[in-house]
């Protein structure tokens, strides 16, 4: 199934996405839950597909990303945060932040766990997701390179777009990812082609930190990254699927 996350009038809730509309849930996706019969027809905005406690996201995690940025693949993940307030949801705007010169996307597969997850084995790891969604990981490009560490370039409010719902039912193995830059394909990766699996990465770090129910790990971005400007529009696509589009817009100072 596909859930969504809605703002109506009443409040926060979840739904589930189908032919006909949403479906609102009633009760907790990550204990129970069950949804409404009839579809929603009241008004909504769509919100992130969750409210994480913490992004984790995978560095040069596909070799030939690694190669284009000149990173070194090293023995174990290279892992990262982005904070919770850069999380925004498929159709808001990427803000440009004034201080930025290269602003760069990266398209991703994220995932959303489903349980608390501490210290979770490899051949266990997937029973920990509730399912997947698309991201962009944006990247200030040129303080990524000045700063030594990643935490500005990659931590602007409006830098962690997540997809418009997460799909309960994909397998991590081998799902195309695709990037779209105003309409043009200018990445497509597979996830078989990722150097930790989804499995190795919960299970790494879930060995660090405990990862509470709605927290997202983004996987890494294959290669052909590049950079984006004020008025482009950024889709990514997973599994054949349009997840995620945002557009780009001018910081106001
Ligand atoms: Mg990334």
């Amino acid at each position: 199934m596909k859930i969504s996350r809605l703002k109506i009038p009443e409040g926060v809730v979840y739904a589930s996405l189908r032919e006909d509309g949403y479906h609102l849930i009633l009760g907790d996706i990550f204990h129970e839950w069950g949804e409404l019969s009839e579809p929603y027809e009241g008004d909504y905005t769509l919100l992130p597909p969750v409210s994480p406690t913490k992004v984790v996201c995978l560095g040069a995690n596909y070799k030939k990303h690694a190669e284009e940025l000149s990173l070194d693949v090293l023995p174990e993940p290279t892992v990262f945060l982005k904070p919770a307030s850069s999380v925004i949801a498929s159709g808001e705007d990427i803000v440009y932040p004034a201080s930025a010169t290269k602003v760069d996307y990266e398209s991703e597969l994220a995932v959303v766990i489903g349980k608390r997850a501490k210290n979770v084995k490899e051949e266990d790891a997937l029973s920990y997701v509730l399912g997947y969604t698309a991201a962009n990981d944006v990247t200030e490009r040129n303080m990524q390179k000045r700063d030594g560490q990643w935490t500005r370039a990659k931590s602007f409010d409006t830098f962690c777009p997540l997809g418009a719902y997460i799909d309960t039912e994909l397998s991590p193995d081998d799902l195309e990812i695709v990037g779209k830059r105003n309409g043009v394909v200018v990445q497509r990766g597979r996830t078989r082609d990722l150097i930790n699996s989804v499995e190795k990465s919960i299970a790494f770090i879930s060995g660090i930190m405990t990862l509470e129910p709605g927290d997202v790990i983004l996987t890494g971005t294959p290669e052909g990254i590049g950079e984006l400007s004020v008025g482009d529009t950024f889709e990514v696509d997973v599994a054949g699927a349009v997840m995620l589009r945002n557009t780009v817009i001018k910081e106001k100072v």
